[in-house]
């Protein structure tokens, strides 16, 4: 049986994403959506009224029924690549309306969720050597943790890769040496009352 994009979708659910953004990668990155199923359709067929980023998906498909079939069926034949082209896009813009890649609106949120908390290694990487590519919390914070924790990085490059200032990463380091401290402190209490 071929991969269909509930299963790419639900092994980045549970983060792994690589199977998910591999298969977006391969649709160019201008004009995808004009060879996908919804092309010509009208954008009402996939805002369902009662689908929302903070409803029940379960209560969503009991209430609308039908209503979901047409846009359900165009997203579930839509070429693999394009729907995980829509459905990256949807969670890298932070997208929360509508249907994209036969998932409601509601069902995404779990999955936007999932985007936020992730750490692309290549990412954090990049970032640190200068590259401008949009970052994730966690990896913004791997970013600060890793450049406080190794003095051979270029700060210019670092700061580059974050999008700040030079001034505005010394302070961010300032910050992480504080909040590490912090931590080191607290678990030597801790050590000392467990002994
Ligand atoms: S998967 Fe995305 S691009 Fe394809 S029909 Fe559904 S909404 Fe349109």
């Amino acid at each position: 049986m071929s991969t269909d994009i509930y299963e790419l979708s639900e092994a980045a659910r549970q983060g792994n994403w690589s199977p998910l953004l591999r298969e977006a990668e391969k649709v160019p990155s201008k004009h995808w959506a004009e060879d996908a199923n919804c092309a010509a359709e009208d954008t009402d067929t996939f805002l369902p009224f009662g689908d929302g980023p903070r409803e029940d998906p379960e209560e969503v498909k009991e209430q609308l029924g039908s209503e979901l079939v047409r846009p359900l069926n165009l997203c579930n034949s839509c070429p693999l690549p394009i729907a995980a082209r829509c459905l990256v896009d949807s969670i890298r813009h932070d997208d929360e309306w509508g249907i994209r890649a036969g998932l409601l609106a509601s069902e995404r949120s779990a999955l936007r969720a999932t985007w936020k908390d992730r750490v692309d290694e290549k990412a954090v990487q990049g970032a640190l050597r200068g590259a401008t590519a949009p970052l994730t919390k966690n990896e913004r914070k791997a970013v600060i943790e890793r450049f406080v924790a190794d003095p051979a990085l270029d700060p210019a490059a670092v700061a580059r890769g974050l999008g700040i200032t030079h001034e505005y990463l010394l302070k961010l380091a300032w910050r992480e040496r504080q909040r590490s401290k912090q931590r080191a402190s607290l678990s030597a209490d801790q050590e000392a009352n467990a002994a």
